[in-house]
């Protein structure tokens, strides 16, 4: 981190702590504990869509993923490839925009202690989910984290300085954080992609850069042939996923923290 980066948080640490209450804000953002109570307090409630307004979103059909664990390694290496993400040797310094895991792990509020087989052994995939109502976005205190008309939630690189607050107040663990530079480990460089740098959270983004000029997003294209993962606009109610929505029954991670997330799971 440069001394400028280093100053600013300073700057910007003391300011958003004197100015949010100080340590109780921490504790409230770091537990996770107070974040549907924080969502309620900030007076933010599902966006209003105006008329032809989006609102992306992606269904995650979690059957398929099971019968065929190939469809996860394509859609975590698509997004990885062209989103620059780096691999690095230890576990620790880990950079996951999409990855995979136990039903246990993405739901932890549907406790089960006679999970059928199927369920038990295989992994379906996790990311951001877009939240309508995102923590993150109101603890970032530079604003680098932001959602969009389209209920998008994006990351602006060059204004992250840092803090990691948006990952306290994520209660999905959807962000990384580059501990190191990432650039010497990213094996395949797309150069119509910007790589981060040291200092910097990084998280999916729904492929905004893909989806602003009509192309699905990475993962989607990468298995599109089989439907695992269908994305769309949620606002409208012929897209296939609205369609399917209202055919079969979803889920939604962690509900009740009332984060209103974008990404749907068949199960
Ligand atoms: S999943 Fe986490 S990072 Fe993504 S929008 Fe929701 S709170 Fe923010
Ligand atoms: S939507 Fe794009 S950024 Fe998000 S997981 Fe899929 S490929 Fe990665």
């Amino acid at each position: 981190m440069d001394t400028n980066r280093r100053n600013f948080l300073k700057v910007a640490g003391i300011s958003t702590l004197a100015g949010l209450g100080g340590t109780a804000v921490v504790e409230h953002l770091v537990t996770g504990a107070g974040v549907a109570q924080a969502a309620a307090e900030a007076g933010h409630g599902a966006a209003q869509a105006k008329p032809g307004a989006k609102r992306y979103g992606l269904l995650i059909d979690v059957k398929k993923f099971y019968q065929d664990p190939s469809l996860g390694e394509k859609a975590v290496a698509a997004c990885h490839q062209v989103h620059n993400v780096p691999h690095f040797p230890e576990k620790r310094d880990e950079i996951k925009w999409i990855w995979m895991t136990k039903f246990e792990n993405a739901f932890p509020e549907r406790p089960n202690a006679y999970t059928d087989e199927t369920t038990a052994k295989n992994t379906l995939p996790i990311l951001c989910n877009h939240c309508d109502n995102p923590p993150c976005v109101r603890a970032c205190p530079t604003k680098a984290t932001f959602r969009g008309e389209d209920g998008i939630v994006g990351m602006d690189y060059h204004r992250c300085i840092g803090c990691r607050f948006c990952m306290a107040a994520c209660p999905y663990g959807s962000r990384s954080f580059n501990w190191r530079d990432p650039r010497p480990f990213i094996t395949n460089i797309n150069r119509d992609y910007p790589a981060r740098t040291r200092g910097v959270v990084e998280k999916c983004n729904f492929c905004v850069e893909r989806v602003q000029i009509g192309l699905l997003p990475a993962c989607v294209e990468a298995i599109s042939d089989t439907k695992a993962l269908v994305f769309g606009n949620l606002n409208d109610p012929n897209s296939e996923i609205r369609k399917i929505l209202k055919e079969k029954h979803s889920i939604l991670r962690n509900p009740s923290l009332g984060t209103l997330p974008s990404v749907f799971y068949l199960v």
